[in-house]
């Protein structure tokens, strides 16, 4: 059985906050305002992978409001989601993202060191 999900994410930009994607930390002078490290692009692949699993999205699994994920590592996020697509007897064969952003820091380094930007694949693999 073949599932598909798809998941979007966007956090506002504010000064003071961290800058991550996909795992990888960006010197930026602002970052994702958010209950978590605000990382979008693995927020968008989690909840695309809560939705091939009828599971919801981010919000019902990991709510803003429980203090325990106040600051985390959204990749440890992602983990629970892959664990939780194992539990089920499935796995992820295949993760297509995009990020848009008007940062030019992003644009640089994606083009410069494509490894960095796979910690959260290899999240992915870890977990499957
Ligand atoms: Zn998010």
């Amino acid at each position: 059985m073949l599932r598909i999900g798809t998941g979007t994410d966007t956090h506002r930009l504010v000064e003071g906050r961290p800058l991550m994607l996909g795992g990888v930390h960006i010197a930026s002078d602002v970052g994702g305002e958010g209950h978590s490290d605000a990382d979008a692009l693995t927020h968008a692949v989690a909840d695309a992978i809560l939705g091939a699993l009828s599971e919801g999205d981010l919000g019902v699994h990991f709510p803003d409001k429980d203090p325990q994920w106040s600051g985390v590592n959204s990749l440890e996020l992602l983990s629970r989601v892959m664990w939780l697509a194992r539990e089920r007897s499935l796995r992820v064969v295949n993760v297509d993202s995009t990020v848009a952003t008007r940062i030019a820091e992003v644009e640089v380094l994606y083009r410069r060191n494509e490894s960095k930007h796979c910690r959260g694949c290899s999240a992915l693999r870890l977990a499957a």
